[in-house]
């Protein structure tokens, strides 16, 4: 993967963002998403934000490479710290990180949210609670996708401020209300491996000395909650 081929996970995240964006991408690595928008002249201006210093260089390099450095700026920051006032940022991406680090990287840059940028985020893990943050902060899901790349499953989740599906069932919350009524193979398929774990473990869970209560009853409840969506075709 470089800035001029994208991964399908990258690439599917880059679909939403609207022409003549002025993007922030969190946890940028390489750069090559914002790379990619402004080679394609999708994007006015980015900024590349990374925490550690060896993805951060990355980015610096690849801007260089691509002579992309009057549209990108890099920044070494934590989080949605990169970003500024003066940036008018417009839509932030967060990619390839865990649901719970998306989760904290927004509540603790809720204060750079205040325009209300557009959020594309894709979780490799815990899609629920960048679901749940989202509706707690006046943002609707407004779109979702589901790919199976270089066996993983990934979800990108679209949400814009006071739009979309801004209430959630529990089922639409951990399934995705969009993903769940398009029932796609790679949803069903995802789900099948999902329930899998969740037996494996209720199995280990049980067999311990003292077994957790709680732990049981919510993962018998996820269980016969994945049982029944996998089941509820569209009928596609
Ligand atoms: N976004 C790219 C992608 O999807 O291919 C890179 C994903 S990489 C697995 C995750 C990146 O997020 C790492 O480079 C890591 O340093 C960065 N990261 C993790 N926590 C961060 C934070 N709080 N602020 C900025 N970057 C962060």
């Amino acid at each position: 993967m470089d800035a001029r081929h994208l991964s399908r996970r990258l690439a599917t995240a880059a679909e939403f963002v609207p022409a003549g964006a002025r993007l922030a991408d969190i946890g940028s690595d390489h750069a090559y998403l914002p790379a990619f928008l402004a080679l394609q002249g999708q994007i006015k201006y980015a900024v590349a934000g990374e925490v550690v210093r060896g993805p951060y260089q990355n980015a610096c390099r690849e801007i260089k490479r691509e002579n992309l450095q009057e549209i990108i700026v890099p920044r070494l920051a934590d989080g949605l710290a990169a970003i500024n006032a003066d940036d008018r940022i417009d839509t932030v991406t967060i990619c390839g990180m865990g649901g719970p680090l998306i989760r904290n990287i927004l509540d603790a840059g809720v204060s750079q949210l205040l325009q209300h940028p557009r959020l594309i985020l894709q979780p490799n893990v815990g899609e629920s609670n960048v679901r749940r943050w989202c509706i707690h902060h006046g943002y609707g899901i407004v779109a979702e996708r589901i790919i199976r790349e270089d066996h993983h499953t990934y979800e990108i989740i679209v949400a814009d401020y006071g739009q979309g599906i801004r209430q959630l069932s529990p089922e639409e919350e951990l399934f995705g209300p969009f993903l769940m009524r398009e029932h796609a193979k790679a949803f069903v398929d995802k789900w099948v491996r999902e329930r899998t774990k969740r037996e494996r473990i209720l199995y280990q869970v049980q067999q311990a000395q003292a077994p957790a209560e709680a732990r049981i009853t919510q993962l018998r409840s996820e269980i016969k909650m994945i049982t029944e969506v996998v089941a509820n075709g569209n009928g596609k």
